[in-house]
């Protein structure tokens, strides 16, 4: 019985939570005894396809098929049950970003397979995975109860290992047609250059400790400095400081990095929510008992003013002498 993983794609391109579903996918193939293969609905090249091999996947099934270049849950549900049909897999991994978390619970209902979302650990010798729940406060087992079981990964949970292999690329017709999709993408607009927030390694966040929106340059230098994402907090971005998609909390973004850099932010409960998965906080403020340093790994008390660039200064001489 092998493990499916559904690779999600963006413009002909494996996002990197498919990479570490695949790897995820595999470890567990392993363990079972059995194969990992992917699921790549959309046109991509062979090569970016057969790539997918890098991160243990043997086979991907692959419909290259202009249908698919835009998301649908309904109609990818479909494609990635027949899949599963095919396959005769009884595990399906999902990875747990915006489509995964609308493709998985479609998915469920039609495989009739119990659904673990946002898992962060491979599954036990009994079965047994777990996920952190309450907001990150606290951490629970789970076990699926039925036959087929689908997993939701969590972004950066697991250390991707490439292994230079290749995987067997394979026609794939998914039975699907344009009367199965329930929505149509009508206008797109890509933000050119940025790092996607959610899938960001390491994020440089600000609050309205920076004051003003003209002080933001400094904030995009460290960012640009660590090849990371940009985010804010709440008020930043309601009184127009930073666009919406940068807020990240309770009511904004998940984020899930290595590394998270809070420069001016409170941190208030709401948006530790959103934050408090990271792997590494740092936290620059310039009040010694800003709540933030509670949950924080490393703390600087200063004013951002004089810090970051300091930060900057130091980061660009790390560079140059590495
Ligand atoms: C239902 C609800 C949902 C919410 N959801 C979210 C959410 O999703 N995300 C979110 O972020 N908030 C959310 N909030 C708001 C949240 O409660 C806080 O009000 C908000 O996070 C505070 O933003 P802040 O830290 O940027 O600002 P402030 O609370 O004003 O803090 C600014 C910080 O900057 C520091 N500072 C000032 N000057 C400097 C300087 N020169 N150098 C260094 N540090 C300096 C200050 O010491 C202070 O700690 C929510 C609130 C509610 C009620």
């Amino acid at each position: 019985m092998s493990v499916l993983v559904y690779i999600d794609q963006a413009n002909g391109a494996a996002k990197k939570a498919s990479l570490e579903a695949a790897f995820y996918g595999k470890t567990l193939a392993a363990a079972k005894g059995t194969e990992a293969i992917g699921v790549y609905l959309g046109e991509a090249s062979a090569d970016e396809v057969a790539s997918l091999g890098n991160y243990g996947l043997s086979k991907v099934l692959h419909a290259n098929d202009a249908l698919f270049n835009n998301f649908d849950s309904k109609a990818f549900a479909k494609a990635v049950a027949a899949a599963a049909e095919q396959t005769g897999a009884q595990t399906v991994i999902v990875p747990f970003n915006q489509n995964g978390k609308q493709l998985a619970p479609r998915l469920s209902v039609r495989l009739q397979a119990g659904y673990v979302p946002g898992a962060n650990t491979l599954p036990n010798d009994s079965g047994e995975l777990g996920k952190s729940v309450f907001s990150g406060k606290a951490y629970a087992d789970f076990k699926v109860q039925t036959t087929k079981q689908i997993i939701g990964l969590s972004a950066n949970s697991i250390q991707v290992e490439k292994n230079g292999d290749s995987a067997d690329v394979e026609s794939f017709n998914a039975g699907v047609s344009a009367a199965d999709f329930a929505t149509t993408l009508i206008k797109k607009e890509v933000l050119e250059g940025e790092i996607p927030l959610t899938e960001a390694e390491r994020v440089v966040s600000a609050g309205r400790g920076l004051k003003g929106p003209e002080n933001w340059g400094i904030i995009e230098e460290l960012a640009k400095e660590l090849s990371a994402a940009t985010a804010c907090s709440r008020p930043v971005s309601d009184i127009g400081w930073r666009p919406h998609h940068e807020h990240v909390g309770q009511t904004g973004v998940t984020v899930k990095p290595n590394l998270y850099i809070a420069v001016g932010i409170s941190g208030a409960i709401q948006h530790l929510a959103g934050v408090n998965q990271s792997k590494v906080m740092v936290v620059i403020n310039n009040d010694p008992e800003a709540p933030f340093f509670k949950a924080a790994d490393y703390g600087i008390v200063g004013d951002a003013f004089d810090v970051v660039p300091k930060l900057i200064e130091e980061v660009k001489a790390f560079k140059a002498s590495n």
